[in-house]
């Protein structure tokens, strides 16, 4: 029965987790979100993308965005791959959708972090 000791990254009190690796059994969590985290990451790790895509008409040259929701860890070089190919224009607003099903992942969409108006004519 291999065991994993992880941390719970779900609230800041950072419970040690304790997870069987065949079992998904988790031990440590304070509440049932520590079990949940601790049997995904386990299971199947995600992660939320953060990053940069080029702007165009906008005060800064980059616009932070990420992923609407985790998506799997072996996915994330990928991600980064698509994202540097993405590239917008202002004016756009925090939560926009950039990039639907991003990586062909439904229901996880692209967004925008920040909000930029149109700078110039
Ligand atoms: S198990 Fe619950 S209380 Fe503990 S860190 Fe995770 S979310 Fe927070």
């Amino acid at each position: 029965m291999p065991l994993r000791e992880l941390v719970c990254i779900r609230c800041p009190r950072g419970c040690l987790l304790t997870v069987d690796e065949e079992t998904l059994e988790v031990k440590g969590n304070f509440c049932p979100r520590g079990k949940d985290y601790g049997m995904k990451e386990v299971s199947a790790p995600e992660r939320i993308l953060t990053s940069t895509v080029a702007i165009k008409g906008a005060s800064l040259p980059l616009c932070p965005v990420k992923t609407s929701a985790p998506i799997p860890k072996g996915k994330l070089f990928e991600g980064m791959k698509a994202i540097a190919e993405v590239s917008i224009a202002a004016p756009v607003a925090a939560g926009d959708v950039l990039v639907k099903d991003f990586l062909g992942i439904e229901g996880v969409d692209l967004v925008a972090t920040r909000s930029f108006k149109k700078e110039g004519n």
